[in-house]
């Protein structure tokens, strides 16, 4: 039978002394509390069976799919607490029993097959997973799309087709596959390993001919979850932040009280400088004491450390607030992609803000970098890569630069030219930067680093606090094509805080000088009404979402029909054929919102709209507001742009959007507006 938590601590405390004993007991009697809340969840009975009691030789990876449907049947009020006890419950199994698979299966559990910096992306698409349900299962591809369209997702598509097989194509696929045949969780995660490597004329055939073999020896729930990682939502509504929390509960268990601390932040905090889960997990099986994870898991260049990000303001005087009596600094924002660039040992490496690797796409960086800086002992700066018009020495808009080949870019037919924008430095000769102050960092790079126009430039900056210098400063960052500005605290908490958006950097962008609200936001399309009069034929607005990190829901804010190009609405339209589905996902929150359509979340715009207010019909931020189900929505919003860079699940997050809902200067409780008051 399998253990209760409370168990594996009875079954080790032989020769400990009392006072850890006492220390022992209060832990087990806190989990024992625990495990009540579990037990009273309203799990259906026959979901709240024992997880599978055999793993011995390996974790089965039914046991990971049970575990999935459990979490995914759990709503309510705890739900969040609720779900994180139980995964913590199969994850310290796997610690004790299995510990060599365990960073598998918690890297598929948050849909991932290594670090982010690292390209493991599996570049399998509809086409590929159809053909492999229609081959397993026996139906066409145009019947599994038909399936995939009532059921709305091809998850559910291959768990209803392999559980109603007919008894033709299950004698077929016995004499394929051993009937018995137990998936294991390593068995999947190398079968997915396996399937990322394929490339080059074939590939395609290969990773068909792979899925297949998998989802032919899966079990009906099995297939589904495997078929979701590769589409990247397991629809549990546990995303990696609940996952995180379990794990840090999990070796909170697992250690057994012995090693105290706030798990959750010494996790999130190592996770900010060193974004590697396996380093991370080898780290906490290791230690005595929490205190060792930062000393091991720390920046180091060649591993992205997760960039900080400012506060969004709407004016100068807002800053001056912030910022009494401090020293402060203000630099240009440029308009082009962030850079953190990585050297060590002749390596350079350079990643985006979402610490994807960017180094293939410009290798007139790294040779820039190999000939003047060879002689320093590694070093990671962060800056902005900005288009560049050499011949007339001016910074080009953000849409040059993303015209810019991604992959196999030949350095000698490079038509984008770049210019490095570099405003600080995060590790430098085998020393890490992260805690000096802002005025230290900035005076160290400005002494190894020099510049060179249209290749290197120190970030534009102005140390002032004259309002008068400040707003001019402000409209000469936008005459020569920049956004607005960034003001940085430059000594008192003045540290650089990788991946927050901290008070401590604040933006302030041209858009304010509209009178609207000063920052944007970056948004999800979710769905659509079909235009009239002139725009017959495309769409006339779209349903936009932000989303929720904590419930992995997306939440609607507006509609929007306004900034759209003729060129766009097109491109738009089509662009979208593509990513139909029949029904709002089960992860859209958007009762009582009428679309004509409805798509998957692909893709992310940046809106800038002229103000928030509660709403009756949005469901953004509803959590949070409390309000008989009111959420915030956004009005008169307008397209700024595509934004490239980043992931649906980057989208602004709803607490962000009541963080600035909040910082408004006029918010009337009894703010309300209608249905159609919100675009156009
Ligand atoms: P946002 O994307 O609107 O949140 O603005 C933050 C981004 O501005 C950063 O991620 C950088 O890519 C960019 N940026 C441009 N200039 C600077 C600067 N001087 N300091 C910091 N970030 C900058």
């Amino acid at each position: 039978m399998q253990k209760n938590i409370a168990s594996y601590f009875k079954s080790s405390k032989k020769g400990e002394d009392s006072n850890d004993q006492i220390k022992e007991q209060q832990f087990i009697e806190e989990n024992l509390k625990k495990e009540k809340l579990i037990a009273e969840l309203k799990v259906p009975s026959s979901k709240s069976k024992q997880l599978n009691p055999e793993v011995k030789g390996a974790v089965l990876f039914m046991d990971m799919a049970e575990l999935y449907e459990q979490v995914g049947e759990i709503k309510g009020q705890n739900s969040k607490d609720a779900i994180k006890e139980l995964v913590a419950k199969l994850f310290i199994r796997i610690m004790k029993e299995n510990r060599e698979e365990f960073v598998p299966a918690y890297l598929f559990s948050i849909l991932k097959l290594g670090p982010d910096y690292e390209s493991w992306e599996l570049g399998i698409g509809q086409g590929i997973i159809v053909k492999s349900i229609s081959a397993v299962s026996g139906k066409s591809e145009k019947q599994v799309r038909e399936l995939m369209n009532t059921l709305g997702d091809l998850g559910l598509a291959i768990e209803k087709s392999k559980s109603t097989q007919t008894s033709l194509n299950k004698f077929f696929v016995s004499q394929t596959v051993k009937e018995e045949v137990k998936l294991t969780m390593i068995q999947v995660f190398n079968t997915l390993q396996q399937l990322q490597k394929q490339e080059g004329t074939g590939s395609s055939l290969e990773k068909e001919r792979i899925l297949t073999n998998l989802l032919r020896m899966a079990k009906p729930i099995e297939a589904k979850y495997i078929i979701r990682f590769i589409e990247k939502n397991l629809k549990i509504g546990a995303a990696e932040k609940t996952m995180q929390a379990a794990l840090a509960r999990a070796f909170q268990l697992y250690h057994k009280g012995n090693v105290e601390g706030d798990y959750e932040s010494i996790i999130n905090q190592a996770l900010c400088e060193c974004p590697n889960y396996k380093k991370i997990i080898d780290t906490l099986f290791s230690i005595q004491s929490l205190k060792e994870v930062p000393e091991i898991c720390h920046i180091i260049p060649g591993v992205p450390c997760k960039p900080m990000l400012a506060k969004p303001m709407k004016s100068i005087q807002m800053i001056f607030q912030r910022f009494e009596n401090m020293k402060f600094t203000c630099e240009y924002k440029y308009d082009g992609l962030r850079g953190q660039i990585h050297f060590e040992n002749g390596q350079v490496s350079i990643f985006s803000r979402n610490l994807e690797n960017m180094t293939q796409t410009y290798p007139d960086i790294v040779t820039y970098i190999h000939t003047h800086y060879q002689h320093l002992d590694g070093f990671i700066i962060d800056s902005e890569i900005v288009a560049y018009d050499v011949a007339n020495n001016r910074i080009l808009p953000f849409q040059t630069l993303t015209s810019r080949a991604k992959k196999n870019v030949d350095q000698n037919q490079i038509e984008v030219q770049v210019c490095l924008y570099i405003f600080d430095l995060l590790y430098l000769n085998r020393q890490s930067f992260l805690k000096e102050t802002l005025e230290k960092r900035r005076s160290t790079l400005r002494d190894t680093f020099k510049e060179e126009e249209g290749k290197l430039k120190f970030a534009t900056s102005r140390d002032s606090e004259n309002f008068e210098e400040i707003e001019e400063f402000l409209l000469n960052s936008i005459k020569m094509g920049c956004e607005g500005l960034m003001i940085k605290t430059l000594e008192v908490n003045s540290q650089y805080e990788p991946a927050k958006r901290s008070f401590n950097w604040l933006k302030l962008k041209k858009d304010y000088l509209d009178n609207g609200l000063s920052d944007t936001f970056d948004l999800v399309p979710i769905g659509a009404c079909y235009g009239t009069g002139k725009r017959k034929g495309f769409y006339g607005s779209y349903l936009l979402a932000c989303y929720n990190e904590d419930m992995d829901q997306y939440e609607t804010t507006c509609k929007i029909g306004t900034g759209f190009s003729d060129e766009n609405l097109e491109k738009f339209f089509q662009f979208f054929q593509e990513y139909l589905i029949p029904h709002p996902l089960s992860e859209y929150k958007c009762d009582g919102v009428n679309m004509d359509v409805w798509f998957s979340p692909v893709v992310v715009w940046e809106i800038k709209s002229a103000d928030i207010q509660i709403s009756p019909i949005y469901s953004a931020c509803s959590t949070i507001l409390q309000l008989n189900n009111k959420g915030v929505g956004l009005r008169f919003p307008r397209l700024i742009k595509v934004r490239e860079d980043k992931k649906p699940n980057e989208a602004t997050s709803s607490q962000f959007l009541y963080d600035v809902y909040k910082q408004q200067a006029v918010v009337a409780s009894n703010n309300t507006f209608e249905q159609d008051d919100d675009f156009y």
